[in-house]
């Protein structure tokens, strides 16, 4: 018996309309997506998010990304826009990502773009994330609920000022305070609560610079301290001694330039990964010359997570996918590119470390990478000792830029006064991060890995004359 090929494998894109996802990104810490947002981010065509959603998170995935928020020196999107530019999308048949900060449906206004997705007949679902209370509950130790203590809660807005309401329940969370903390306050003093209560303020929750500020009802009331978005004032009986020294606050916060985030293990460490500016910016014809003539590559060296990426969004648009790469070895010195690699089916024929830089010569020599005709799939910066150390061993070397990284158009800003140490793992990123930041302030500890990245530290940062 033949059977019939079922109607649902068509392509979408070809015969109906797309499909949206609302998507909650979490608070800030991009380990705090759910797994199916992840897998849904991974898929989508095009990605539109705001201005709460990390560029840590979003640079992850290699869909089309539209940002929709309200930062200095790009368009200011009204939400009548944001709701216009979705079902745009969707009706062109792509599968779109609506990524928004938290959680939807908690002071997300996801509520109302379903309501315009249901009015053009779109398909939708909602993934939620996690709410910033939630993120700012644990990561200040702060529990919203405790026996004997407090057994309930209410998420409330500070934001209009006419709008703040002060619902019966032992412990308040109001989301949206930066420029209203001294009117919820009042407000919760004129129902009643005691200027004895305990209050917190976090500012930034989840994220490396998570500040927390507390005292008393009353003590803050009469302290005029700036609070700066995005942040959130927890009140209640429940916020106890251990926020001063809370494990997330124990924790050193590391600035990583480059790919080595493994060398820093997350008990003890917060990995701040440098936000250079990472854009595609392949030259398209080179990409698909190289692809024409893979078979000539012994060996594929992804040294990047974001290599992997592009390479096979590259070769997926070339039309082709795994099997194409049958004739080549495929190496990489990276522990997260070997991950992204298994998301295509690949298992690296050879993996090492390449942290120190110096000695890698020696490393390659000892795996037996010599005489090898390389593809280096990457940006169109090169870790010049990998490249010198495999032109020793007699190596062809073609390096493949596939996407740039520059320091001048960087999304967001490192507040330095909240990291406690740098590592900077090739004079390259010594000399991207000068472009950055002028200076480096002295409480902040340096950690070069060899002696060329060392003296070029100390010729940019540390030489007065
Ligand atoms: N949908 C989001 C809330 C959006 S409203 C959620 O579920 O979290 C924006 C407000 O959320 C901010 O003004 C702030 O009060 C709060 N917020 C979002 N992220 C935060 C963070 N990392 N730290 C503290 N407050 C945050």
């Amino acid at each position: 018996m033949t059977t019939s090929v079922p109607a649902h494998t068509e392509t979408p894109n070809n015969h109906r309309k797309g499909y949206v996802y609302i998507i909650g990104a979490g608070p800030g810490d991009p380990e705090l997506l759910t797994l199916k947002g992840e897998r849904v981010l991974c898929e989508a065509d095009v990605i539109l998010y705001d201005d709460l959603v990390s560029s840590e998170l979003i640079e992850r995935f290699s869909a089309l990304k539209i940002y929709t928020g309200k930062r200095k020196n790009s368009h200011h999107f009204e939400q009548d826009e944001i709701n216009d530019e979705i079902v745009r999308h969707a009706l062109q048949g792509k599968k779109v990502a609506r990524l928004k900060g938290g959680d939807p449906f908690v002071f997300g206004r996801g509520g109302e773009e379903i309501e315009v997705l249901r009015n053009n007949g779109i398909g939708y679902e909602i993934i939620p994330g996690i709410t910033a209370a939630h993120g700012a509950s644990a990561y200040t130790e702060i529990p919203l609920t405790m026996r004997k203590i407090s057994s309930s809660v209410a998420f409330c807005t500070g934001h209009p000022i006419n709008k703040i309401q002060v619902p019966d329940a032992d412990t308040l969370v109001y989301y949206m305070v930066a420029s209203s903390v001294h009117d919820v306050l009042n407000a919760v003093v004129n129902k009643g609560w005691q200027d004895d209560t305990k209050v917190a303020i976090v500012q930034n929750a989840t994220r490396y610079n998570q500040k927390i500020i507390t005292g008393t009802l009353g003590e803050l009331k009469k302290r005029e301290k700036a609070v700066y978005s995005p942040a959130l004032l927890i009140l209640g009986a429940n916020i106890n001694q251990f926020i001063e020294n809370n494990w997330y606050s124990k924790k050193k916060k590391v600035l990583i330039t480059g790919d080595n985030e493994m060398m820093y293990n997350s008990e003890e460490y917060i990995a701040v990964p440098i936000q250079c500016h990472q854009v595609e910016g392949a030259d398209r014809n080179l990409v698909n010359q190289c692809f024409k003539t893979i078979e000539e590559y012994s060996v594929l060296l992804f040294q990047t997570k974001l290599s992997v990426t592009y390479f096979f969004k590259y070769l997926h648009e070339y039309d082709k996918d795994v099997r194409y790469l049958g004739k080549n070895k495929i190496y990489t010195t990276s522990h997260t590119a070997l991950s992204e690699l298994l998301k295509y089916g690949v298992i690296a024929d050879l993996y090492f470390e390449n942290e120190c830089s110096e000695k890698i010569t020696s490393i390659l020599q000892e795996k037996g990478v010599e005489n090898e005709n390389i593809l280096l799939p990457g940006s169109n910066i090169n870790n010049e000792y990998l490249v010198n150390g495999l032109l020793t061993l007699n190596n062809k070397v073609t390096p493949l830029s596939l996407y740039y990284q520059g320091a001048k158009e960087r999304g967001e800003a490192i507040d330095l006064d909240f990291i406690d140490e740098i590592y900077f793992s090739s004079p390259t990123c010594v000399r991207n991060f000068k472009r950055c930041y002028t200076t480096i302030p002295e409480t902040i500890e340096v950690i070069t890995p060899d002696q060329k990245t060392k003296a070029e530290y100390g010729k940019l940062f540390m030489d007065k004359t």
